[in-house]
């Protein structure tokens, strides 16, 4: 098994040369930015993967990298992944809305998502948003398993105040390291 894993956004995601950060969020003068978050959940999720022996290959590794949205499906694919957790933070016009969701797009990825869900409510104490079947979401067009993550949303204090915490952080990730090996296992 290699897995691949997409931290949302960064250089070049929806034009060459520019840097989305996603979702933004300003708390007392500092900038919180939805991809320098996803990319720390997924360089401590690579770590969390190779510690177990796990293959990974990052769509992108740091805020330099290019990593066009409608291409990280298929650069999964030409690195021999088999499976694609994609990670995220979501965002809301009211900042009071909140929780953790994972999104799949075919139905075999059903049991998966929902296993992550759960597994991460437990780990987090986020709000339970269920899980959601999305067929129009670019990154989930990859031909093997395919979650994406929404962590939470970056503008409620709660959520973030949660997300960048290390060890929930940490917890989190060695989860959906967990979860995804089992699921590799013996997939149900
Ligand atoms: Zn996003």
């Amino acid at each position: 098994m290699k897995v691949c894993i997409d931290p949302g956004h960064g250089m070049s995601n929806r034009q060459m040369g520019i840097f989305d950060p996603g979702a933004t969020h300003v708390e007392n003068g500092f900038l919180f930015r939805e991809a320098d978050i996803a990319l720390r959940y997924g360089l401590a999720l690579k770590d969390a993967l190779r510690a177990s022996g796990v293959e990974v290959f990052m769509t992108r590794d740091d805020a330099t990298d290019h990593a066009p949205v409608g291409r990280r499906a298929t650069m999964a694919r030409n690195a021999g992944c088999t499976v694609l957790v994609s990670l995220h933070l979501n965002d809301f016009d009211d900042d009071s809305a909140n929780g953790l969701e994972v999104l799949f797009r075919d139905a075999d990825d059903r049991s998966l998502a929902q296993r992550l869900q759960s597994e991460l409510l437990e780990v987090t104490g986020l709000r339970d948003r269920k899980i959601k079947q999305r067929n129009d979401l670019a990154v989930l067009k990859f031909d093997g398993t395919a979650v994406l993550i929404e962590l939470g949303f970056i503008a409620n204090d709660g959520d973030r105040a949660k997300l960048l915490d290390a060890q929930i952080r940490d917890a989190a990730v060695h989860r959906i390291a967990a979860v995804v090996m089992a699921h590799a296992a013996a997939p149900a």
